[in-house]
């Protein structure tokens, strides 16, 4: 095996080229992050290293950036294996910071792991050593915990008699009932959000009749400071002992592996379920903020038929954005902008109609998970930081793409002549699938 550096010529060009969605894991060294809301997170800790004598020393090498080993690997093409960072112990905890997560799609979400390293900041403060655990319903497909600071973990997955899948804050309340009487936490801890952790959490404080602080970003063992008045005043108040914390109240833990031991708790009390989930509704997507929405078609100067892009917008069921160029021209609404001076978006899919991809724009898209671009111009920025890229007419696109829909529905609508039983759920499937696939 040769020692040789090679050099690989497509891992230096996305190096080189910045908008290439690859480019931050290649290079790392960037410390600032856009958080969710918008705000910039400042990492303190990227960029040094400690020193021999123990002092911390800014790295100006850039070998210790993410994807440095990347860029100079061997002729064995073996990347640098990932760090191993230290493993934090609680041998004998003799407190315990009860974490309830929303894990939203099954995975920790952001605001997740910011209740993690809140409740580590916490155990560091307690008088004696304290274990960070955190509860989990139903099915997960999370292996992260170990990096997200988790040193106990609690997972009620059910059974056929009783299901933790869907809402059912009755029999959550009931396992975090028997939580409090086996563990007696010193510090519950919930996301403050609509995805079930303020819901639980209030149902937890009225069930244990203690009096919760809600929307707080800023706790230490003596004080919590909590936003009100529709997030205008600050509230302080002393830390009680139910916190429902606000996004980004805390760094989240990067520096430390966790033990992630299982902890089983047995149920004191059967709660019987009085609310049935009727599952998910479907919402008319036009009516989702931009910033909620999952799935954005947006529309840029390149658009040349608007009742076709409203069209295929209401086909996909996607929300409508736009660029500044196809709101100023009064194509579209001033709600409906992205982009540094419109909406910060974060949706799973976001397809850019003839949008040339301006600095200002893609600022307002950096968190989308998968871009596609429809484009005429192969050059042009929005291209670069595309998935997946159509190279032709918006016009064209669109319309093939209604065609598909249009197939997909007449097809889905002869299966259901045929099929006459279950001819609505089959019809509804169809649809779906058509979405899927356009
Ligand atoms: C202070 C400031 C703030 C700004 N804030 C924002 C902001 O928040 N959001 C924002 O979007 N902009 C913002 N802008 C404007 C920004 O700089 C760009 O001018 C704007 O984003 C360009 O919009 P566009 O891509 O739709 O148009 P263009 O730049 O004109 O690009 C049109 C694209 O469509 C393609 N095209 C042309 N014909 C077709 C066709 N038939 N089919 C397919 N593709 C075609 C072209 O190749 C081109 O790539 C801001 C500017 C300033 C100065």
């Amino acid at each position: 095996m040769s020692s040789l550096i090679r050099r690989d010529p497509r891992i230096e060009r996305i190096a080189r080229n910045r908008l290439h969605p690859l480019h931050q894991s290649l290079v790392g060294g960037s410390t600032e992050q856009r958080g969710p809301t918008g705000l910039l997170r400042k990492d303190p800790r990227a960029g040094y290293f400690m020193g021999p004598n123990g002092l911390k020393r800014k790295d100006r090498t850039g070998n210790n950036a993410p994807g440095a080993a990347r860029l100079q690997r061997g002729a064995s093409g073996a990347t640098a294996s990932e760090p191993l960072l230290p493993l934090h112990k609680v041998e004998s905890p003799a407190h315990f910071i009860v974490c309830v997560l929303d894990m939203v799609g099954g995975r920790l979400t952001s605001h997740d792991k910011d209740v993690l390293g809140q409740a580590h900041l916490l155990a560091k403060s307690a008088s004696s050593e304290a274990a960070v655990v955190a509860v989990v319903f139903g099915d997960h497909r999370e292996e992260g915990f170990d990096k997200a600071g988790v040193d106990r973990l609690i997972h009620f997955n059910g059974d056929d008699t009783l299901s933790y899948q869907g809402y059912c804050p009755e029999l959550k309340l009931a396992a975090l009932q028997s939580v409090e009487s086996a563990l007696s936490p010193l510090y519950w801890l919930f996301p403050d959000s609509i995805h079930g952790g303020t819901d639980l959490g209030c149902r937890l404080s009225a069930r244990i009749g203690e009096r919760p602080a809600n929307h707080a970003w800023q706790v230490d063992k003596d004080n919590t400071v909590c936003r009100g008045g529709s997030d205008r005043i600050d509230i302080r108040r002393n830390t009680p002992r139910l916190i429902l914390l606000a996004e980004e109240c805390a760094m989240p833990i990067d520096e430390t592996r966790h033990e992630v031991l299982s902890l089983e708790i047995e149920l004191i009390t059967q709660a019987e379920s009085r609310i049935q989930d009727l599952g998910a509704v479907d919402v008319d997507p036009s009516q989702i903020p931009l910033a909620e929405a999952e799935f954005i078609l947006s529309a840029g100067n390149g658009v040349r038929d608007w009742d076709q892009f409203h069209e295929v917008a209401t086909s996909l069921g996607a929300t409508e954005g736009a660029s500044r160029v196809a709101v100023d021209d009064g194509f579209m609404p001033r709600f409906r902008q992205v982009g540094a001076t419109g909406t910060w978006v974060t949706a799973r899919v976001y397809i850019a109609v003839g949008i040339s991809g301006a600095i200002q724009h893609l600022q307002g898209i950096g968190q989308c998970e998968k871009v596609v671009a429809i484009n005429t111009d192969p050059g042009c920025d929005m291209v670069k930081r595309a998935d997946l890229t159509v190279i032709g007419r918006s016009q064209d696109i669109l319309g093939e793409l209604l065609q598909l829909y249009k197939a997909r529905q007449t097809g889905s609508s002869t299966l259901s002549q045929t099929k006459e039983p279950d001819s609505v759920s089959n019809q509804e499937k169809q649809d779906k699938e058509a979405r899927c696939v356009a």
